[in-house]
């Protein structure tokens, strides 16, 4: 029946994007019909865990941009390409029979969370975090100033952040943040650009590193050595970056070497791998390949920001940065930064603060809260909105990587599934799913981007970054990507 009517629908030229129903085989009127809020890790593995969990289930994936994949696509460094292997286990979800992916739909503002909720049996919010963490330091809004969030969606071609065009003109730069954001944003600003040119980082942010004069990147942090939060493959990989040496502040350690007993096993690599890379003397050929660098990188520990000073020259530019000197209170990944009175001027002309994400409110019939800026929930249950369900940073604060996303996703989906069994969750009626919604579409004049569709841009971009040796070149603009897809 369901068939027979999207056949019928995309016959008309009606909504072309209906057109990819076409691929449901296994759809009825009785069908459960659950909707995702964003196509990131989240919002796949969500789907993945409900259609894979029950034959009668189908899940529609609206997602704001004309392209999928979330953080996959716009966070994860370029020249960490393995981890972007997930796009084929997405790629299956998507091209599932009883899935369907409607892009360029700002959920919010295209269509409201209680439209959806209307049109499906269950709504799970997977939107991510799509803000950022403030310092609250005067001159935080400087020129010369950027969020790793920016600065992150700069280099792999995030539509907003395209045209950011950091001033990379200084010498020396400060990254706020010992995370693994903070590393990734200190390793692409000091690699070799013959490294990232075989990647597909932006064409236009390859050329504004091949001419950075920035030499020296220091990551600095408000707590200790053993509280870093990056991880020790991402610190590795910044020890090895060909072209740079380290650069510590060797009486930061202090008492570091004692403490490793009463730290846990991960963590303990971690430490080890700093204090080695801070105190030892390097064999021969390191000393030789050090000796070489013209970059330099360190990490700096127990200072947060305080200010933001500009220039005499330019008010309007940063000129340095003024930290607070600070003790630890406490032992441990638990241990307090206390301020100790002390204060420290860095001359800097880059500032990036990568002091994490943070999810903002879509639509205000969504409860929100704003201290934790989280959906508030309960495994997955938004509180006090039945049918309505969150997942992936959204549901948990921006902290944990593609696989802690993917088990809080499946977690998400067992609670929903649970919910429809023990009948807490109310699928007697039928629903009208992306049929309802399509219709409210037409009405809108918007024009969701399929999977197919987003294949066209797939397929374009490989072909740009084949000409250029890359693995792709990524369209920037939204109205170019669906100029393509419409072709
Ligand atoms: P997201 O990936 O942000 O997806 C949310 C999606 O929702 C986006 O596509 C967004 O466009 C969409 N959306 C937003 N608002 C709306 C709306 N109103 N309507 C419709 N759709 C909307 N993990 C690793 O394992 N390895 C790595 O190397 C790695 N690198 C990372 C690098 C960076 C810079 C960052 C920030 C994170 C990295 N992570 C990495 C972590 C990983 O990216 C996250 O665990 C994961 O992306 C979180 O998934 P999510 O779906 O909750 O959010
Ligand atoms: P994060 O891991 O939470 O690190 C945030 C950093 O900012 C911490 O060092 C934190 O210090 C600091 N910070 C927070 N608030 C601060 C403040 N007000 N002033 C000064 N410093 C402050 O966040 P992230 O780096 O954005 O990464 C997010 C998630 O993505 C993490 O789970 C990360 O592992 C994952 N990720 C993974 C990869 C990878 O696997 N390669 C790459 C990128 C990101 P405190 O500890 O003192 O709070």
């Amino acid at each position: 029946m369901k068939i027979f009517t999207l056949l019928r629908v995309s016959g008309r030229r009606r909504g072309a994007w209906l057109h990819d129903g076409v691929r449901r085989l296994v759809t009825s009127a009785s069908a459960l019909k659950v909707c995702v809020v964003g196509g990131g890790p989240a919002g796949f593995y969500t789907a993945q865990g409900l259609i894979k969990a029950r034959q009668d289930m189908e899940v529609d994936i609206y997602e704001r941009l004309p392209v999928p994949f979330g953080l996959v696509r716009f966070g994860v460094a370029p020249d960490h390409p393995e981890v972007k292997n997930v796009i084929s286990t997405f790629t299956q979800t998507a091209q599932h029979t009883r899935c369907s992916f409607y892009g360029s739909v700002n959920v919010g503002q295209d269509v409201t969370v209680e439209e959806l909720q209307h049109a499906y049996h269950a709504v799970v919010l997977s939107y991510g975090a799509e803000g950022n963490r403030r310092m609250g330091v005067p001159g935080e809004d400087l020129a010369g100033v950027y969020s790793a969030k920016d600065f992150v969606g700069w280099y792999n071609g995030l539509p907003a952040n395209s045209q950011l065009s950091p001033n990379l003109d200084s010498d020396t730069a400060v990254i706020l943040g010992h995370g693994n954001v903070a590393l990734d944003v200190a390793r692409l600003l000091l690699s070799p650009v013959d490294i990232l040119k075989k990647t597909d980082i932006t064409q236009n942010a390859l050329d504004a590193l091949a001419e950075s004069r920035v030499r020296r990147v220091l990551l600095v942090g408000r707590r200790g050595p053993i509280q870093v939060a990056c991880s020790v493959k991402e610190l590795r990989e910044m020890v090895n970056l060909p072209g740079t040496r380290p650069e510590m502040v060797t009486a930061e350690f202090e008492g570091v070497a004692e403490a490793l007993k009463e730290v846990p096993r991960p963590r303990k690599r971690l430490t080890e791998l700093m204090l080695k890379t801070a105190l030892e003397t390097p064999g021969e050929k390191e000393q030789e390949r050090r000796r070489k660098a013209t970059r330099v990188w360190c990490l700096r520990f127990f200072r947060s920001p305080l200010a933001v000073l500009p220039s005499p020259d330019d008010p309007n530019r940063v000129a340095s940065i003024r930290l607070a000197v600070n003790r630890l209170e406490g032992s441990g990944e638990g241990a307090r930064a206390v301020p100790t009175g002390e204060v420290e001027d860095v001359n800097c002309g880059l500032i990036i603060t990568s002091i994490g994400y943070k999810s903002l409110p879509i639509d205000s019939s969504v409860p929100f809260d704003p201290r934790k800026a989280i959906v508030p929930n309960s495994m997955g249950r938004v509180q006090q909105a039945a049918g309505l369900y969150c997942s992936g940073w959204l549901k948990t604060g921006p902290t944990g990587v593609i696989a802690t996303t993917m088990n809080n996703s499946f977690d998400t989906a067992r609670t929903l599934l649970e919910d429809i069994d023990s009948g807490t969750l109310d699928v007697s009626a039928a629903k009208s799913g992306s049929q309802g919604i399509g219709a409210l579409f037409e009405k809108r004049g918007v024009k969701p981007v399929t999977f197919s569709d987003w294949e066209k841009i797939d397929k374009e971009e490989t072909k740009r970054g084949q000409a250029k040796g890359k693995p792709r070149e990524k369209l920037l603009d939204v109205e170019e990507m669906l100029r393509v897809a419409r072709t």
